[in-house]
């Protein structure tokens, strides 16, 4: 394929990705849904991309769905599969010394154990980017198990449009400072907010579909092996 940037990855780039069905091979959320035969959960997913509610509503109400003793839950996320490559992917945004975030209209409490899978050490909600060599920091909503289903939680300063929970546009103006490019890489509606601020996407999905509808420029995003390709 070819580097498709210009110039290649490099210093002063700030890599922002998203997390489900994007690093995860499928949307963490939509899966524990389909497994566990969540119908009133669907409801409240086609009430948010109609627009209908918040993401934050629709998140919140949707795990505490998911009902699981804790050992179910996780042994569930740990049987989800990732993409292989996203390690060899951070290890050349460190080498390039490009900044890398994810951030996540999910979940800290599969986000980050997620990554671990992969060897990956995680720092969550930086108010500064760490070296890649000490952390991959991690933006998202907090999750966390209780009997009664898992309780959502979300950054009060992440708060500012009314279709996120955790708005990646926020998070955006937070992370910004000092770069002189922004690559986004993402497949879902939580992306669509955030896609219109960045200098470079790399889209697939209904995020694709979007950035079609609105004129925006993008790639097409495949695996990260294809990302490192690409970038590289
Ligand atoms: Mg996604
Ligand atoms: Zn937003």
């Amino acid at each position: 394929m070819g580097c498709l940037l210009d110039p290649p990855l490099g210093a002063g780039d700030l890599v922002l990705s998203d997390f489900d069905g994007t690093i995860s091979l499928h949307d963490t959320g939509l899966e524990m849904m389909t497994r566990l035969n969540l119908e009133a959960a669907w409801e409240l997913e086609d009430r948010w991309r109609g627009g209908e509610i918040g993401s934050a509503e629709c998140l919140a109400g949707q795990w505490a769905m998911v009902t699981l003793p804790e050992a179910e839950l996780l042994a569930l996320l740990d049987d989800l599969p990732l993409d292989p490559d996203f390690p060899a992917f951070v290890q050349l945004c460190r080498e390039r010394g490009a900044d890398l975030a994810v951030l996540s209209d999910g979940l800290d409490l599969y986000v980050n154990r997620m990554l671990a899978r992969l060897g990956l050490r995680t720092c969550f909600r930086p108010e500064k980017l760490p070296p890649l060599s000490e952390c991959v920091a991690t933006y998202a909503n907090h999750g966390e198990w209780t009997p009664q289903g898992v309780r959502v939680s979300f950054a009060g300063d992440a708060r500012e449009c009314d279709a996120c929970g955790n708005c990646k546009s926020a998070w955006l103006r937070v992370l910004r400072p000092g770069h002189r490019r922004v690559i986004y890489l993402g497949d879902g509606y939580s992306d669509m907010c955030v896609a219109r601020h960045v200098e470079v996407r790399f889209a697939k999905g209904h995020l694709a579909e979007f950035c079609d509808q609105q004129g925006l420029a993008y790639h097409p995003l495949g695996s990260f092996a294809e990302v490192i390709e690409a970038v590289s």
